[in-house]
């Protein structure tokens, strides 16, 4: 790819952009003089699609002209509502319908699924990380060993090497081929968080496998950012929130996948409410517990309306124009971020995400040496919206639904000239 550093070139891209009319469906922040924020923490909360006002709005009507018998009256019956967001949601993480189910938050379906696919022995218990996994998953991890018995220390951590940010997936072959009669289960971050790496499923689900080991997916900076392909990547379980690139508002549900080849299986230790009961018998109210098949079989509770209509709007915007465009958009994207970041005439300056797009998303992690906190500071004075982390990155995430080539070229431009 050549691009050119230029705002002339950059505004072109736009024009050539097939799905910049996008950035017209989203509410961008804007400053005191009615400018547009430069947004880049779409990793952190996405932005918000213009229509989830009315389909939030549609579930309040519906209430306030229903009541109780909105269950059925509703335009979109809540008693089935979570089923509106499976399909779409299956096709964003590449899974099958089946598989996939919209429940509860992230760190809350970390722990159910660990209730079923986190069976240590006496022999077999300890878990694998990343070393930089994000804080909520390690804390979580480490409860789970300290239930069953075990200790915290009991994690063993997959960690770059030496002077190195990445991780290398022959490290984690290692580990698993020296420890792993003494492993239960691998729970990794598909993309990093902190350095934006896209690791391998297929070869984790593949070495997790090689040794009887669970193998379980964090997506939360994946599912709408990267295509996962679950299904085919062989992983037991995943789980991820809908707030960061799924743009479905702050502290807003989690999805949730099961691998098929353990949907019928009844001799999994789950926790039960009515909502993972058999749906056709669910309202007899009388049943012995009798497990639905598939992902909704980990269900506890009826859901949350107003939260799923926020998810609905913002799937459906997915579903019209599909994870291969924006893949394509993000992939060009962010190559120009880091095509002019690379410019920048600096030894200061630096990229910690991999350089092949293949093996990242849209997210650029930039380590800036010789600076502090106030550089971050500086930079939200002049209206970007970056996420920094001690000592010295700066994440960024263009997010191809909502950013333009034009502000990735403002952005360097101002970062260039704070530097
Ligand atoms: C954002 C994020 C979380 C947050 O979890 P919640 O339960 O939604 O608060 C957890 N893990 C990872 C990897 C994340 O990126």
């Amino acid at each position: 790819m050549q691009y050119i550093n230029s705002l002339e070139y950059a505004k072109e891209q736009d024009n050539l952009d097939k799905i910049s009319y996008l950035r017209d469906h989203f509410h961008i922040p804007k400053d005191k003089n009615g400018k547009d924020w430069l947004y880049f923490t779409g990793n952190s909360l996405g932005l918000q699609p213009k229509s989830t006002q009315k389909y939030i709005q549609q579930e309040l009507d519906d209430w306030a002209n229903y009541g109780v018998e909105g269950h059925f009256e509703a335009k979109n019956p809540w008693l089935n509502y979570h089923e509106f967001l499976t399909e779409n949601m299956a096709k964003i993480v590449g899974a099958k319908p089946t598989e996939v189910v919209v429940m509860n938050t992230l760190t809350t379906n970390l722990h159910l699924l660990m209730v079923s696919f986190y069976r240590p022995t006496k022999t077999k218990y300890k878990i694998v990380i990343e070393s930089d996994a994000f804080p909520s998953d390690r804390y979580a991890v480490q409860s789970q060993l300290k239930f069953h018995g075990f200790s915290e220390n009991d994690v063993i951590e997959w960690k770059p090497r030496k002077g190195e940010v990445l991780l290398k997936i022959e490290d984690l072959e290692k580990i698993v081929s020296e420890h792993g009669d003494e492993i239960a289960l691998l729970l990794i971050g598909g993309v990093n968080y902190f350095t934006g790496q896209f690791l391998d499923l297929k070869r984790i689900a593949e070495i997790g496998h090689s040794k009887k080991c669970v193998v379980g997916i964090d997506l939360a900076h994946g599912a709408g950012n990267i295509e996962p392909n679950l299904h085919d990547s062989g992983i037991d379980f995943a789980a991820w929130c809908t707030y960061k690139y799924l743009n479905s508002g702050p502290g807003s549900l989690s999805g949730l996948f099961v691998h098929e080849k353990h949907a019928k299986n009844n001799d999994l230790p789950r926790f039960a409410g009515w909502w993972n009961h058999n749906k056709e018998t669910r309202f007899n109210m009388r049943q012995p517990f009798d497990v639905m098949e598939g992902a909704e079989g980990w269900q506890l509770s009826n859901p949350p309306i107003l939260s799923m209509a926020a998810i609905k709007a913002s799937l459906d915007m997915f579903e019209t124009v599909g994870m291969k465009a924006l893949t394509r958009k993000s992939q060009k994207l962010t190559g120009y971020f880091e095509f002019l970041i690379n410019q920048i005439d600096s030894e200061d300056i630096k990229i910690i995400t991999p350089k092949n797009a293949k093996e990242r998303g849209c997210q650029l992690s930039i380590q800036v040496k010789n600076t502090d906190k106030s550089l971050h500071k500086k930079l939200t004075e002049n209206n970007i919206i970056t996420d920094w982390r001690e000592p010295n990155v700066i994440r960024c995430a263009p997010v191809p639904l909502y950013n333009s080539f034009e502000d990735v070229f403002q952005m360097v431009l101002i970062l260039k000239k704070l530097l």
